[in-house]
């Protein structure tokens, strides 16, 4: 990684750890020559932060939204008070083929906002303090159309699904059969971008209990139980790509079913177990299956701006910080429409 990243002597007040009560992390970066130190205010909850914490992997809070209090003198083309925001990256070797390319997420020295560790072994701790340090190379500005919490999972749930989309020919050529497994935080996104960018989108879901606002208030057109075996049987054939955003285990073989042939299924869920992947409806449709982890920087600040021109932003349920706990609780049993986002800063969202 670009070895002048200078991190990780400051003190901030933080929270840390969720299995536990929050307890104070005082994790924080004196703010480098490329640095923008920033105020944070919101802090989207997402599903891994979720699987980190129940497998003790450590802190993960990385759908963060601020107000920039700090510039390093590389950092120009922030100022202070400038609306931001910073995902789930936080440094990349910036000389290979993928960082040259703005695929920052896949090169191989990246490193996460979260657990990341830096070329001098200082550790990142995410957004779930009030201060963060940033390279500006890894923070994206926020349109000022767009309120600062509910945009906060776009920085995560928002750019993981934006990606593929991108990649797999969904942007600028509306019209497509779309499908997307999993109704939560990334389903939710997906199904406004889907509808956004001109296609006929089918939500999968185990939760009947979502028909009617993924068909209202999200715009999807066909809804499918995927529990159901005739809703299955009657989708058959019929979708040109999925996106599937499932955290738990599930077999892929019914969904695939659901491609017309030489479809693509774009997985971006990430359960702790293996997916199940019967051959036969690969074989049988000459299906593809990709993954996809999260996106580029030029990415996320391309969608960032789609997200202003057509509105766009998460629906959320903004929760005070001591209530983490509880929040975590309903995410793993399914109970939140669509994103829990943390008012770290203890203000109301109108900058
Ligand atoms: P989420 O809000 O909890 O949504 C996941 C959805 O999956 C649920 O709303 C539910 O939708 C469905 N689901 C849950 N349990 C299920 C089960 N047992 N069988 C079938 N469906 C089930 O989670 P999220 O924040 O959107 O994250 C989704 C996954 O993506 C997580 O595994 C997360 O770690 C991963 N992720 C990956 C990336 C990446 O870069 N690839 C980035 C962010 C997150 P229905 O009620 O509609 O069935
Ligand atoms: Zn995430």
């Amino acid at each position: 990684m670009a070895q002048e990243t200078q991190n990780h002597t400051l003190s901030v007040s933080g929270w840390a750890a969720y299995d536990s009560n929050p307890i104070p992390s005082n994790a924080g970066g004196e703010n480098g020559v490329n640095d923008v130190t920033i105020e944070v205010l919101y802090c989207g909850i997402c599903h891994t932060d979720l699987h980190y914490a129940k497998n003790e992997w450590g802190i993960t809070m990385h759908e963060i939204t601020g107000v920039v209090i700090k510039v390093g003198c590389n950092a120009g083309k922030f100022k202070i008070g400038d609306r931001v925001g910073v995902g789930c990256l936080a440094a990349s070797c910036l000389k290979c083929e993928f960082c040259a390319d703005s695929q920052e997420n896949y090169c191989d020295q990246m490193q996460f906002t979260y657990n990341g560790i830096f070329w001098d072994g200082s550790i990142t701790y995410g957004g779930y303090s009030n201060v963060i340090v940033a390279d500006y190379r890894y923070v994206v500005r926020i349109p000022e159309n767009l309120p600062m919490d509910s945009v906060a999972p776009l920085l995560c749930a928002g750019i993981t699904v934006f990606s593929p989309l991108k990649d797999n020919g969904m942007l600028g050529s509306p019209g497509k059969k779309m499908g997307v497994v999993g109704l939560g935080g990334l389903g939710h996104v997906a199904v406004k971008f889907g509808k956004a960018f001109g296609h006929h989108v089918t939500v999968l879901s185990t939760s009947p209990s979502k028909e009617t606002e993924a068909k209202g208030r999200l715009g999807a057109d066909d809804f499918i139980v995927s529990t159901n075996s005739q809703q299955m049987q009657a989708g058959k054939r019929s979708l040109d790509f999925i996106l599937d955003t499932v955290s738990a285990q599930h077999s892929l073989g019914p969904i695939l079913e659901l491609l017309k042939v030489d479809g693509t299924l774009v997985t971006v869920g990430a359960p702790d177990q293996p997916l199940e992947l019967p051959p036969f409806p690969l074989i049988f449709g000459k299906r593809s299956v990709k993954g996809s982890m999260t996106g580029g920087m030029r990415d996320t600040q391309e969608m960032m701006d789609l997200c202003g021109k057509h509105n766009i932003t998460c629906d959320v349920e903004v929760i005070a910080p001591d209530t983490i706990n509880e929040a975590m609780d309903r995410l793993a049993k399914n109970d939140v429409r669509y994103r829990f986002v943390i008012d770290i800063a203890g203000r109301i969202s109108n900058i």
